[in-house]
């Protein structure tokens, strides 16, 4: 059966000895996580830390973002191949498109990088609350997804991610989500073959915690979840988790 995806967007919430603490509980409660396929993504200064941290091959580990370089005069910026073994890497994250201007141009970029590097892509899209108000969302969502290659990408996931349900506790109904995503799938359909349309896999993220994740897990087309706050405990990410056994 196919596990359900965690991929857990540490964001700055967790410094180094956090990183490795948390690591050391996934260790030893192991087999709390073996319904799901869990994602790490720490902040790239822990990257290291967590993957010598830890003691098993189920999980992988992503990078947050990346340059659209991977080498040169970029002061600051930090590159795909500055760290090892990265399985995955978040693109578009909307903190990044809304704190740090990225554009849909930008994102284009960075998701070329990412795919062209053999690492795998989590494209995020989503509204705002403005945007959903003014009855946009479709039309949010499809500009988003407009900068996806005519060529099928190998490993991509698209994360659904309401901007206005982030961090928030407001969540969207599971019609909605059910509608969204099915947008998202026919937008696939449209492009690339059956084949590859099933093996994108399709997240939804937004105040995913131990409570909503109950109803969420109703929605048919979820492949999987991108939590934020609720995965940096190690308490409540065990919970979420544990929902699916
Ligand atoms: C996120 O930022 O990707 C996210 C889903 O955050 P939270 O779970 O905290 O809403």
């Amino acid at each position: 059966m196919k596990k359900t995806i965690l991929a857990a967007n540490w964001k700055m919430y967790l410094d180094g000895d956090a990183s490795i603490d948390f690591v050391k509980k996934i260790n030893s409660n192991e087999e709390s996580f073996f319904k799901s396929e869990v994602i790490l993504f720490p902040s790239h200064t822990c990257i290291n830390q967590v993957q010598k941290n830890l003691g098993t091959e189920n999980i992988k580990i992503g990078m947050q973002d990346c340059d659209i370089n991977t080498e040169g005069a970029y002061t600051g910026a930090v590159s795909l191949h500055s760290l090892s073994d990265i399985d995955f890497c978040i693109v578009g994250h909307s903190e990044r498109r809304l704190l740090y201007n990225e554009s849909d141009e930008v994102v284009k970029d960075k998701l070329e990088t990412v795919t062209n590097n053999n690492v795998s892509a989590i494209l995020c899209i989503g509204e705002t609350k403005e945007q959903k108000n003014d009855g946009n969302t479709f039309k949010v969502i499809d500009r988003q997804l407009s900068i996806l290659p005519k060529d099928a990408i190998n490993g991509l996931t698209i994360a659904y991610e309401p901007v206005w349900s982030i961090g928030s506790g407001e969540l969207p109904s599971n019609e909605y989500i059910e509608d969204v995503l099915s947008y998202v799938k026919n937008k696939l359909k449209s492009l690339y073959s059956d084949e590859i349309v099933e093996k994108t896999n399709l997240l939804y993220g937004g105040s995913v915690d131990k409570d909503s994740i109950n109803r969420l897990l109703d929605v048919k087309l979820i492949d999987g979840f991108l939590i934020g706050s609720a995965s940096a405990d190690f308490e409540s990410f065990k919970a979420i988790a544990e929902k699916l056994n």
